[in-house]
């Protein structure tokens, strides 16, 4: 079943309709073509694909399970709502499964020092659990900001041997993080991959990420047959930069019958600056490399986004995404702060299952749309590492004190 993933659909020149592109520097031009490159080798290669495939199943833990979440489905007054277990993957999120790949590549094109960069610092935990099980090196960048807000995960990335480089230029957070991360990279060509963490950024990363993660799909699809006997009538995922989504649509876009819908942040209401709503409120625009939805004031000015869960505070989104909303395929909705806490607490108590409060803005999105017929969610990642977030949000700091 954890199959090796192919390109599913290849791009033109790294376009989705409009959006997509390369707008970098002309230096970073030939590391993006040498990416390039490489990533098409790797694929067309069997030993590559089988490695991936081996590592997928014994160090990621996939293939991932597909479960009924009946208690859930009845409190919330729905039909059956399924969900796919990416929570249980090594790490507890499915970013580990790009991780993995893009780790490959890297070490199949000779690269032995990784470069990435983290807002929440899941990202960088990612990644620094495969530079350590590679025997790679590993930088993160990481806004000083965040570093504050997220000192756990920095801790963590440090146990497992990465250097993680404190920003200290403009707001101190991830956006600053990427602009430091592309100096690395233009500076240290030769030797350096730098691993970006979800479908955004320049061509080729968006049909990276997305080779790297429609495993997910994959999975459910054949699960949704082989356990359940047919095809979800509609497949819910959380957008942030968008990986998980994408994954989770992949193999489903070409089924009509499938409803597939995006869950974005929508923080603390409709304000600009209060969410991170990039879909719903964004307009076209250029942010890292690509055309894409940006969050931006009128003057163009990248605007500054809210939510309560740090994985989905990204101004932009994975420019397939933006593909996918103008073409109708894809439908994007977006849920606030509190009704994504209300569903951390209302999957936890029924079914036992801590969500991620990123997930738990398509779990909010499903309670507040019943549906009587077959829903099947991503639970993107595990709830562990918001527990300070919800105890702080729901007044109960003092039990962690
Ligand atoms: C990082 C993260 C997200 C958001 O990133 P995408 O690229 O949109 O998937 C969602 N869920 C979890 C658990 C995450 O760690």
């Amino acid at each position: 079943m954890t199959s090796a993933p192919t390109s599913s659909r290849s791009t033109t020149r790294g376009r989705f309709g409009p959006y997509g592109g390369q707008y970098v520097p002309e230096t970073i031009m030939p590391a993006l073509e040498e990416l390039d490159a490489g990533f098409r080798a790797a694929l067309a290669n069997t030993s590559f694909q089988a490695e991936l495939t081996s590592l997928l199943k014994s160090y990621v833990g996939r293939p991932t399970p597909i479960y009924a979440a009946s208690r859930f489905a009845e409190r919330i007054g729905s039909g059956p709502v399924w969900l796919k277990r990416e929570d249980l993957a090594h790490t507890g999120a499915h970013k580990i499964n790009n991780a993995v790949g893009q780790g490959l590549l890297a070490q199949r094109m000779g690269k032995r020092r990784i470069i990435a960069e983290t807002g929440a610092g899941q990202h960088g935990v990612a990644t620094a659990t495969v530079c350590a099980m590679l025997g790679l090196e590993c930088v993160v960048y990481m806004g000083e900001e965040d570093m504050h807000r997220q000192a756990v995960n920095v801790y963590r990335m440090r146990l497992l041997g990465a250097e993680v480089r404190s920003v200290t230029a403009g707001t101190r957070t991830l956006k600053d993080a990427i602009s430091e991360a592309f100096r690395d990279w233009v500076t240290n060509i030769d030797s350096t991959y730098y691993l970006i963490g979800s479908v955004v950024g320049p061509h080729p990363y968006p049909e990276i990420g997305r080779t790297f993660q429609a495993v997910i799909s994959r999975e459910a699809r054949i699960q949704s047959l082989e356990v359940i006997g047919r095809l979800p009538d509609r497949v819910v995922a959380c957008v942030g930069g968008g990986s998980n989504a994408i994954g989770s649509f992949a193999a489903f876009v070409d089924d009509a019958s499938v409803e597939l819908v995006g869950v974005e942040a929508g923080g603390r209401g409709h304000a600009l600056g209060d969410n991170a709503a990039t879909l719903e409120s964004g307009r076209p625009g250029i942010l890292h490399g690509a055309h894409s939805y940006v969050l931006q004031d009128e003057h163009g000015q990248i605007a500054g986004t809210h939510s309560v869960s740090a994985g989905l505070d990204y101004p932009g989104v994975g420019p397939e995404h933006a593909f996918l909303k103008d073409s109708g395929r894809v439908h994007y909705v977006s849920v606030g702060d509190l009704d994504a806490l209300d569903a951390f607490y209302l999957l936890t108590r029924s079914e036992g299952i801590m969500p991620a409060l990123e997930p738990a803005h398509a779990l909010a999105w499903v309670h507040a749309n019943p549906h009587p017929g077959l829903t099947l969610v991503t639970l993107s990642g595990r709830g562990d590492k918001d527990i300070h977030t919800v105890a702080t949000t729901s007044g109960h700091q003092e039990y962690l004190a």
